[in-house]
């Protein structure tokens, strides 16, 4: 569902990602692990084009991304992206940071819209929260919502970069049971984040990369009870 090939980029001479190939398949959560600097951030960010790339290719469904452009613009839409920020907007309600998106680019209506958005709170549990602003939530709830936003659009694949890392940790486990059930529910995930335990339970394969290049592949147990690579013995053994 997701393919990456031959995938370069440089942020001036800095070479941060360095031939990365990664094909994540449908229904599969790749959970992308590696230390701090290490690229996973613009691996996300270029994976819905926030980041150009110097060379390679990355198709989302079989369909290459262009560099710009209305196709890009569709093809983006397939893809859900959830910060570390929760980056709602702030002047707008919890109702209409999720019914703009739909609206503007699906061209729903806005009944519909909001009928859909309803539902997707409902889901992260954030419903009566609705005619709220961003600023009167939670962190976690705040974040739930950017993960209801982000459905809304109808992804084909769900990007998360460290979601829950901004989070005080009463707030990590709800977040974090969201994402399990969107997992369970057969949702194409792509995740980058520092809870292991979570790592471990929720991925079909873990992908470790250091210094911009994918170092290593495994699943969950491989990983975290033989890692093979000198890199990825490093890094877990510095995990508390
Ligand atoms: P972290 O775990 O700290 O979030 P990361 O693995 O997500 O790290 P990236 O944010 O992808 O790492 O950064 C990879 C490298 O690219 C780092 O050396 C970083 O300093 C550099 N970098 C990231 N964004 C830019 C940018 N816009 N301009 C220049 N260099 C950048
Ligand atoms: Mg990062």
């Amino acid at each position: 569902l997701v393919e990456l090939v031959g995938v370069n980029k440089h942020f001036g001479d800095l070479h941060v990602l360095k031939d990365i190939n990664l094909a994540v398949k449908r229904q599969e959560v790749v959970v992308v692990l590696g230390p701090s600097g290490s690229g996973k951030s613009t691996l996300c960010r270029t994976i819905n084009r926030l980041e150009s790339i110097d060379t390679g290719t990355i198709r989302i469904d079989g369909q290459e991304l262009p560099q710009e452009g209305k196709e890009l613009a569709r093809l983006r839409a397939e893809v859900g992206m959830v910060f570390q920020s929760f980056n709602l907007f702030a002047n707008k309600t919890i109702l209409d940071n999720i019914t703009l998106g739909p609206i503007k680019v699906r061209g729903v209506s806005k009944q519909d819209a909001e009928a859909e958005a309803h539902r997707l709170l409902q889901r992260v549990g954030v419903d009566s929260q609705a005619a709220k602003f961003p600023a009167q939530l939670s962190g976690g709830q705040q974040q739930r919502v950017a993960i209801a936003r982000a459905l809304a659009m109808r992804p084909k694949v769900m990007l998360f970069d460290e979601p829950t890392s901004a989070l005080d940790p009463e707030m990590v486990k709800e977040v974090l049971d969201v994402m399990a059930e969107l997992a369970a529910e057969g949702m194409t995930m792509i995740i980058v984040t520092h809870e292991m335990g979570f790592a471990r339970q929720a991925a079909d394969r873990v992908v470790f990369m250091a210094d911009g290049a994918i170092v290593e592949e495994a699943t969950p147990d491989e990983f975290f009870t033989s890692p093979r690579t000198d890199r990825a013995q490093d890094f877990l053994s510095k995990l508390i």
